[in-house]
């Protein structure tokens, strides 16, 4: 069937003349008359050879081409399939295979070689290395990894014929190095494959468990896989859905995965059986998908849409557990026919389009692999390439080196915030900067695997909430959180302690003189906290409100009629402090808002509304804290009484900057934050800050703080951005 796993076993009585059959569709016929020139060659260069289980050698390089033929490779990765030993075991020049069967050819097997004499460690921290030397053997053609990818699938296959050691270490360095290589290139089949086969010899007791308990119900299961597959299509038969429906167990790795991230036996593993839905379009996808979460209970948590957001190597897909018949739990991928191709053959399905049908290739399907291959045509020096291969090949997590030469694993997409918090907490928190390579980068710049970093701190840095946008690993998330909300805690305590001993004020006390008298018991008590501090943090933070905290002290004579007013500047930030300043100072050049009449008020700024010069404003006079400026706009003053407004105006000779939110909606371009950062700059205005979010649809949104004088300042600003062709919209936030 379409959907089925291509089926990788060794095939002990493949000929030439069945290779070639299959290679009839992909082949035309004067290729397929070199292939058999290729053959001929290579049986008479191995015609001595024999295998390890004693067959003749020639049945390997047979069956490593049948791989590339079911990979839908092209011509010379076949031909390379079939030479790919000969250099190494056979004294075959390369020189010689060049002429006889082409250059691209020659190289390919060269590279083959170069990567079988490579000695590859095991050690988790030598993975960078051991890329380092893969990406040098590759470095001339990508086929190179495909080639050896099916070759190592044909000894992983055959690999009982070898001593029980060379199986532990052949299967070990698989795991290593050639998995995340066909994980990285997307080609899931080989990369199933051979973690199912890498299983099998390093924890055999595993392996033929699993392989025994799936065996065991094999009718059972057989049926309720037909039952599933039916239900589906007949579901999507009534929503005119046409496609393809298949299932089977899940392959053995993945569930030894789960089982190890769950810590769980195998009895446990619930969703043993997965299923696959190919239809034509991306459309149906999602409708196959409202279809199956109808038909069946959704398990919570467990939906996956790699369409929308695919994964790094391009895979994409849409994932989903529901509860189906007789409350098993099934996990099903949606896909086009397309996508399933590239998921099964990944770069090697990708290869076939660029080779063989240029106008056909798809619009941005593997789009990194395309940039290296073009990047391979037009680059001059091979360690540029070199470099770009290496940072597309980081698998799960990129390698990064200290200045002393440490090497330390961060996963895809760190940046050098992560790293510093890698290093140690205290490193993270008081980092400014950050070097890679030697020159300045910024802190969220994407880390590749190989690069040096060195982390510029300071004494007086702390972390910001910025930051948690920049950081991608758990470890630097968590710690920047927890010291915020230290920081937010020791505010609220501060802030919670102000306003406690500003209400005994009026009782001509103090939190210093009750506390030895133990007056504060009472309330501790009550709360079940252990300490004052935990009563200024809940005053603070708003969850016990004063008046509480008063009636609970004993030698106060609190009644409810008392009025009580808990200052809310007490909580503001420093830049209203300072407007409210200027607007009390008598000289009128430095009042931000003249009210007629009344020169020597407190005038604050709504935070509701952030009037700046040049809104039309109304002054609400507040109950003991002077007046509050509001635009006439403003949603807060349509319920508050009439006679509490004032008609008031802003100073004209008044000259401070106001921060303003703009919200900036533009296409996803590189380079679109700095451009629009120096159009601002350049119109003389200054940033505070900019927050930067891609989103899925191809959209990027940006929040700018910037410091305008005025409203006409802010209106010219918006303008001079909105005319970039990159926008689409801006706005006042
Ligand atoms: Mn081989």
């Amino acid at each position: 069937m379409f959907a089925e796993r291509i089926d990788f076993s060794h095939e002990a009585n493949l000929t030439i003349n069945e290779l070639v059959n299959r290679a009839e569709v992909l082949l035309p016929d004067t290729e397929l008359t070199i292939l058999r020139k290729c053959y001929d060659f290579a049986e008479k260069m191995h015609i001595n050879h024999k295998r390890s289980s004693g067959e003749p050698y020639i049945i390997h390089p047979l069956n490593v081409a049948a791989t590339l033929i079911k990979l839908k490779m092209d011509l010379d990765s076949i031909m390379a399939g079939l030479l790919h030993d000969t250099v190494e075991d056979c004294d075959v020049s390369p020189e010689e295979i060049s002429k006889l069967f082409g250059q691209n050819v020659a190289q390919i097997v060269v590279g083959c070689t170069k990567i079988s004499k490579i000695k590859f460690k095991t050690k988790e921290e030598s993975q960078a290395e051991n890329f380092r030397k893969m990406v040098v053997a590759m470095a001339q053609d990508l086929r190179v990894i495909i080639v050896k990818l099916a070759d190592r699938m044909h000894n992983m296959r055959t690999l009982q014929y070898v001593s029980k050691e060379k199986q532990m270490g052949k299967a070990q360095e698989t795991l290593d190095i050639y998995v995340p290589l066909a994980s990285r290139l997307g080609i899931n089949s080989v990369k199933a494959e051979l973690e199912d086969l890498c299983l099998r010899y390093l924890h055999p007791e595993i392996y033929y468990r699993l392989a025994e308990k799936i065996a065991m119900k094999k009718r059972e299961r057989e049926s309720y896989i037909e039952e599933t597959l039916n239900l589906v299509e007949e579901k999507m038969l009534e929503y005119s859905v046409v496609g393809e429906v298949t299932g089977r167990p899940k392959h053995f790795y993945s569930i030894y995965k789960k089982m190890q991230q769950r810590g769980v036996d195998f009895e446990q593993i619930q969703d043993l059986l997965a299923f696959r839905v190919l239809v034509g379009n991306i459309t149906e996808c999602y409708k196959v998908l409202g279809i199956i979460h109808s038909a069946f209970i959704p398990v919570p948590g467990r939906f996956k849409d790699y369409i929308a957001i695919p994964k790094v190597n391009n895979y994409q897909s849409l994932h989903t557990t529901v509860i189906g018949p007789k409350a098993e739990r099934i996990e099903i991928q949606i896909r086009t026919f397309e996508m399933h191709e590239v998921a099964e053959r990944g770069v090697a399905a990708h290869w076939k389009y660029k080779e063989r049908n240029k106008t056909d290739a798809p619009g941005n399907k593997l789009k990194w692999v395309e940039e290296l291959m073009e990047f391979n045509q037009t680059s001059t020096s091979s360690s540029e390439f070199m470099d770009a291969v290496k940072n597309d090949l980081d698998v799960g997590g990129v390698f990064i080196f200290t200045p002393t030469g440490d090497v330390k694993e961060l996963r895809y997409g760190a940046t050098p915030l992560d790293f510093a918090y890698a290093v140690h907490t205290e490193v993270g928190n008081k980092t400014v900067g950050a070097k890679v390579n030697g020159k300045m980068v910024p802190l969220k710049y994407r880390l590749k695997s190989g690069d040096t970093v060195e982390v510029l701190t300071s004494k007086t840095q702390t972390p910001s909430k910025d930051w948690l946008k920049i950081c991608k690993t758990s470890r630097a998330i968590s710690k920047i959180k927890q010291y915020l909300m230290k920081i937010e805690r020791d505010e609220q305590k501060e802030v919670g302690e102000n306003i406690l001993e500003k209400a005994l004020k009026r009782f001509d006390t103090s939190i210093k003189s009750l506390d030895k008298k133990g007056e504060f018991k009472s309330i501790l008590d009550k709360y079940h906290y252990k300490l004052l501090e935990e009563l200024f943090v809940n005053i603070g933070s708003n969850h016990l409100p004063i008046k509480d905290v008063l009636v609970a002290i004993p030698s106060i004579a609190f009644t409810e009629t008392d009025e009580l007013e808990v200052k809310e500047e007490d909580k503001e930030d420093s830049y209203y402090k300072k407007l409210a300043q200027t607007a009390r100072k008598s000289t009128s050049n430095d009042n931000a808002v003249i009210v007629d009449g009344l020169d020597d008020i407190v005038v604050k700024m709504g935070r509701c509304c952030n009037p700046i010069p040049g809104d039309p404003i109304t002054g609400i006079i507040t109950r003991g804290r002077g007046i509050t400026i509001h635009t006439i706009g403003c949603p807060r003053i349509a319920d508050m009484e009439k006679a509490r407004s004032l008609i008031v105006e802003w100073n004209k000779h008044y000259t401070f900057s106001h921060p303003v939110n703009i919200k900036v909606t533009t296409h996803d371009k590189p380079g679109i934050l700095s451009k629009i950062s120096k159009s601002i700059n350049n119109s003389g205005i200054n940033i505070r800050s900019a927050i930067a979010r891609s989103m899925p649809d191809q959209k990027g949104n940006f929040v700018f703080e910037i410091e305008v004088k005025d409203y006409s300042e802010l209106l010219k600003t918006i303008s001079s951005i909105e005319q970039m062709e990159e926008v689409i919209s801006v706005s006042r936030a």
